[in-house]
């Protein structure tokens, strides 16, 4: 619970949608008031539902907040979100602070750390790692870039939705890490899925393969989570869309583009992952791209 001498007063949540819901949640149950908008009605509703206090735009939710959280499918959206008509920190006093936990590409979260400041608004980039289960139980990996002293003061609300908080240096580089770990994630998705399908077809069981690589050192967090939950039983439904990874993706290997390093692996896995989310569509959850691998490879694909 918060006590009066550390309160933040009240706390604008703007994207209450998969991840974005249930850290606002946890954020309730930590004793905060919470103002959240989301453009989807059902979004809001399922808020409402849950005790938290709904409010009908960005701008409204941060009237009189000092602190606003960001939790957007990506940096332009939380631009607009923010700087855009009626955005939220068009509302906001001076000494206020933007947390974007979304994530978002680096560079443009450089530029927007630049134009709050000229509002004397800070900005934390605290995205977040770790998925819907995490989000719920609060315990999400967070990491967070800007001034250390507004990480402090972001800290007591980002303990409640997770366990570990990592500063990363300045603006934008949380941002960045974030980009570079999806990508690490999805390299070692593709690597797994690709290894099913080549052990189904030499005729070994894909379930004694994931065995197998969860007590060697083919671990990662695909084979771990992914694979028997979400890809083997056919259910695809982790939480997290194909299209969002996509995208960070596209932010990982844009940020080498931009800094001059050829990553050719971070490009390659760009590309596949944009044509895979053309093909499945924006309603496809990311575990799908074992769907399209599958088609590529010849196999008929299981699930769908
Ligand atoms: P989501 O699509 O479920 O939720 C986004 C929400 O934002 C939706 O409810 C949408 O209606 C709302 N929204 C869009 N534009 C808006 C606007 N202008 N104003 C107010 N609301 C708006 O996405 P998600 O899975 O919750 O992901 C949110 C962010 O977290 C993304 O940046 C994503 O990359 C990142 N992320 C997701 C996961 C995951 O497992 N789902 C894990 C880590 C990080």
């Amino acid at each position: 619970m918060t006590d009066a001498a550390s309160d933040p007063g009240p706390i604008a949540f703007i994207g209450l949608g998969m991840m974005g819901l249930p850290m606002a949640l946890r954020l309730v149950a930590a004793g905060f008031s919470v103002r959240g908008s989301d453009l989807s009605e059902q979004a809001l509703a399922a808020f409402v539902a849950a005790h938290g206090i709904g409010c009908a735009s960005a701008r409204t939710a941060a009237q009189g907040a000092s602190i606003v959280i960001t939790m957007l499918p990506n940096g332009s959206i939380v631009r607009d979100a923010l700087l855009g008509p009626g955005g939220a920190a068009l509302a906001l006093a001076p000494g206020s602070l933007v947390i974007d936990m979304s994530s978002s590409a680096p560079m443009e979260t450089r530029q927007l750390a630049e134009d709050l400041s000229a509002r004397d608004v800070f900005l934390v980039d605290a995205p977040v790692s770790g998925g819907v289960k995490r989000a719920v139980a609060g315990t999400l990996a967070i990491m967070a870039g800007g001034d250390p002293a507004q990480i402090e003061r972001a800290r007591p609300l980002l303990s409640a939705m997770g366990s570990t908080i990592i500063a990363t240096g300045a603006a934008g580089s949380g941002h960045a890490v974030k980009a570079l770990n999806n990508y690490v994630s999805a390299a070692g998705l593709v690597a797994a899925c690709e290894s099913v399908l080549i052990a189904e077809k030499f005729g070994v069981d894909p379930n004694v393969l994931v065995d197998v690589l969860n007590v060697s050192t083919g671990k990662n967090n695909s084979t771990e989570l992914k694979l028997k939950p979400f890809i083997l039983s056919g259910t695809f439904a982790s939480g997290f869309s194909m299209a969002l990874m996509a995208k960070d993706l596209r932010t990982a290997a844009d940020l080498s583009e931009q800094l001059g390093i050829d990553a050719e692996g971070a490009r390659d896995a760009a590309a596949l992952w944009a044509e895979a989310s053309a093909a499945l569509g924006k309603a496809a959850d990311h575990t799908e791209i074992h769907r399209f691998v599958a088609a590529r490879g010849g196999k008929p694909e299981k699930g769908g």
